[in-house]
């Protein structure tokens, strides 16, 4: 079959013929008919300094993936041929204590696939059954192979009640402006989103965000002022991995409000803690997304008119995958689907 694959331990992907993966008893074996790219792709595509540490080559990469299954092992009983599904990247241990009380979201030593096992930027992909997350019928696929990064927006964005709350979302990336538009269904008042790049601010705004701020040109505390804000933001959310966006964040927010940090910081990353204590905010850190409570707020939203699809900025076959990663590169590109059919 044909794959992505990051052969050699130096930056590039290369188009490989490598054998189908052999289903195990309890997996499912799924013919990929999409995949978008991560911000983790391009680490890996990039071979920076996480990625020399992490990727054992020859890696076949990816994760964002929807597509039909084929054949399931002798021990699956509630998957069938012909379904299509998405699946957790996560390969949880199942027998530590977390994964033991059914918080496996929690597990301490999951593996990721196409970081850590064979990915899905590959005709066909085997995962264990418990991975497997079954789309409603007649769902976009465009759509459908997005819910790896829609749950990560959707995770963070749901650990607070929302109804009538302020946000603030710092960086206007892909999940930034999807988590815009999970906010505006789930009835926050304004939601702000800031960022550097005038492209992604629009995306934010056509998303649902009711200001974009550049914070190159304006500040945030002007933004309240404007919308006749008094106290700060009730509900932050940072998706940008830049530390002078999370103390914008926390200088923004209201006495007793709770930040969720999403965006990975740098090791070096510093924080004014004295406003985190003086204005008693909670801090949650997010990783991944909840199994499968997140996936099933997801399928509901979708179903009840949670649009993403503008976050899709390019359509482009398996074989144009650099095109795809040049356009990630470049800043120009939000969310790219690669077409495997
Ligand atoms: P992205 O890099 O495409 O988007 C980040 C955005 O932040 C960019 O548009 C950038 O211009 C903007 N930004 C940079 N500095 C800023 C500043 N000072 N103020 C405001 N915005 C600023 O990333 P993404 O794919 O949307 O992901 C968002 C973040 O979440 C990344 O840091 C990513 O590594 C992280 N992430 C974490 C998890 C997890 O499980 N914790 C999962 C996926 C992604
Ligand atoms: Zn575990």
């Amino acid at each position: 079959m044909k794959a992505l694959v990051k052969k050699e331990a130096r930056p590039g992907l290369s188009l490989e013929d490598v054998p189908e993966p052999e289903p195990g008893i309890n997996d499912v074996l799924i013919k990929v008919k999409r995949t978008a790219i991560c911000g983790t792709d391009l680490h890996i595509y990039n071979w920076d300094s996480w990625a020399q540490k992490t990727i054992k080559v020859p890696m076949v990469i990816g994760h964002e993936f929807v597509g039909e299954i084929v054949d399931i092992g002798a021990n699956v009983n509630d998957f069938n041929p012909g379904q299509i599904v998405s699946g957790e990247g996560h390969v949880v241990c199942g027998r530590c204590r977390n994964c033991m009380a059914g918080r496996r979201h929690l597990c301490s030593s999951a593996s990721g696939i196409g970081v850590d096992r064979q990915g899905a930027f590959a005709e066909y992909l085997s995962l264990p059954m418990s991975n497997v997350w079954e789309h409603r019928p007649g769902i976009n696929l465009d759509i459908a192979a997005l819910f790896d990064p829609l749950g990560n927006a959707v995770h963070t964005a749901l650990q607070f009640d929302l109804l009538g709350e302020d946000v603030l979302i710092t960086g206007a990336g892909p999940i930034g402006v999807m988590a815009a538009a999970v906010c505006r269904h789930a009835g926050a008042r304004y939601i702000v989103i800031t960022d550097l790049n005038p492209d992604r601010l629009q995306l934010g705004l056509t998303m649902g965000a009711t200001r974009a701020v550049d914070v190159r040109s304006e500040s945030i505390e002007a933004v309240q002022a404007e919308l006749g804000m008094t106290e700060g933001f009730d509900i932050g959310l940072e998706m940008s991995g830049n530390s002078i966006a999370l103390n914008d964040l926390i200088a923004n927010m209201c006495h007793g409000g709770k930040l969720c940090l999403l965006g990975i910081q740098a090791e070096s990353a510093a924080v004014d803690w004295n406003a985190v204590i003086f204005n008693m905010l909670t801090i949650k850190g997010i990783y991944g997304r909840e199994m499968y409570e997140t996936w099933y707020k997801m399928s509901v939203m979708i179903d009840t008119s949670l649009d993403i699809s503008p976050v899709i900025s390019h359509r482009l076959a398996y074989g144009e995958f650099d095109e795809g990663f040049k356009a990630m590169r470049a800043g120009t590109a939000a969310k790219v689907i690669l077409n495997w059919e």
